[in-house]
C-alpha cells in the first residue's frame, strides 16, 4: 500500500503525506483478541428466547458502559471463530479473526499465490477500507477530520463516481441491477484489495521461479485463489433482496467487478481487448 501511494497519480504531495500518516497508524490484530470477553449471564437449556434476550441486554449494558471511559481497542466486533474480517475506522484498526485463516482463505499447504489470492485479497480489502469513501474521512487516530487537498478530493470524488457506475450496470438477478452508490466502499476495497494482494505476491515470489500447476501459469493460480474465496450459491430471492440492502456486491460481481478493474487479470488470461472482463475504460482508485 505504501508503494502504491506513492506511485499514485492523482494525488498531490500534502495530501500523500497524510496518506502515509494514517497508514503507519494503521493497526492489526489476527487470531483472538488480547482479552477475552466475559458472558456474565444465566443460560437456560430449555428457554431459547429467554437466553437470547439475556444475551441482548448483557450486551447493550456492556456497549453503554463503555460511555465516558477511556477506548477500549482490544474490544472486538466478531468473535474469534467467526469466518470475516473488518477495519474499524474509528480504530483506524483491522482484524482478521482466526476462522478467516482457513480453506478456501487461506491453507499452510498452499501456495504463496492461492494464498494471497484468497487471504491476501481479504487483507488488502480491509486495509484499502481505511481509504475508501467513508474510511477516507477519518484520520489516523480515528477521528474524522480531513487530511484532503480540495482538488485532490474532488479528484477522489470523480474516482469514486467511476466505480458507483461500473456496478450499476450490473444485475443481482436478470432484471435487479446493483445499487453502486450503497455498494461504492465495499467494491471500492474489492478492487484495492486484489491489486494490493496481487502486488504483494508477486513481491513475495520475485527472483524465483514461477510454479506452474495443473497447465495454469503462477499468476494464474493466484486469480483462480481470488475466485475461489468468493465462492457461494444463492438463491435467486435471496439475490434480489440483497442487490437492496446489503454494502458487499453478489459474489458473483465481487469477483468479476474487481477483475474487470485489474489489467493483470486480462493478461494473465489473455483476453483480448472488449472482452466481458477487459472493458475499455477501467476504475482505478487506490
Ligand atoms: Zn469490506
Amino acid at each position: 500500500m505504501k508503494a502504491n501511494l506513492a506511485a499514485l497519480p492523482w494525488m498531490d504531495a500534502k495530501t500523500k503525506d497524510g496518506a502515509f500518516a494514517k497508514l503507519a497508524k494503521m493497526t492489526y490484530q489476527i487470531g483472538y483478541p488480547n482479552a477475552w470477553k466475559t458472558y456474565a449471564f444465566a443460560i437456560d437449556a430449555h428457554a431459547y428466547a429467554k437466553n437470547a434476550l439475556a444475551a441482548v441486554a448483557t450486551e447493550h449494558a456492556r456497549q453503554l458502559g463503555k460511555i465516558g471511559k477511556p477506548v477500549d481497542k482490544d474490544d472486538w466486533q466478531m468473535t474469534a471463530s467467526t469466518v470475516n474480517a473488518y477495519y474499524d475506522p474509528s480504530l483506524n484498526g483491522m482484524v482478521f479473526p482466526a476462522g478467516i485463516l482457513q480453506p478456501p482463505f487461506f491453507n499452510p499447504d498452499a501456495s504463496v499465490a492461492v494464498n494471497l489470492g484468497g487471504m491476501g485479497m481479504v487483507v488488502g480489502h480491509e486495509l484499502t477500507h481505511g481509504f475508501d469513501d467513508q474510511g477516507a474521512q477519518y484520520d489516523g487516530d480515528g477521528n474524522l477530520k480531513t487530511w484532503w487537498a480540495s482538488e485532490t478530493a474532488a479528484k477522489f470524488k470523480a474516482k469514486t463516481q467511476c466505480v458507483v457506475d461500473q456496478y450499476n450496470a450490473y444485475e443481482a438477478v436478470p432484471g435487479v441491477k446493483l445499487n453502486g452508490a450503497n455498494t461504492q466502499g465495499e467494491n471500492i476495497a474489492d478492487i484495492g484489495g486484489v491489486k494490493l494482494a496481487y502486488r504483494a505476491y508477486h513481491a513475495l515470489r520475485a527472483g524465483q521461479a514461477p510454479i506452474e500447476a495443473e497447465g495454469f501459469t503462477e499468476d494464474q493460480t493466484f486469480f483462480l485463489g481470488f475466485g475461489q474465496a468468493w465462492c457461494a450459491k444463492v438463491r435467486p430471492d435471496l439475490a434480489k433482496l440483497l442487490a437492496t440492502v446489503d454494502v458487499h456486491s453478489p459474489p458473483e460481481w465481487r469477483v468479476n467487478g474487481a477483475l474487470s478493474a485489474t489489467p493483470e487479470f486480462a493478461e494473465a488470461f489473455h483476453c483480448k481487448a472488449g472482452a466481458k472482463l477487459r472493458p475499455a475504460t477501467t476504475c482505478q482508485v487506490w
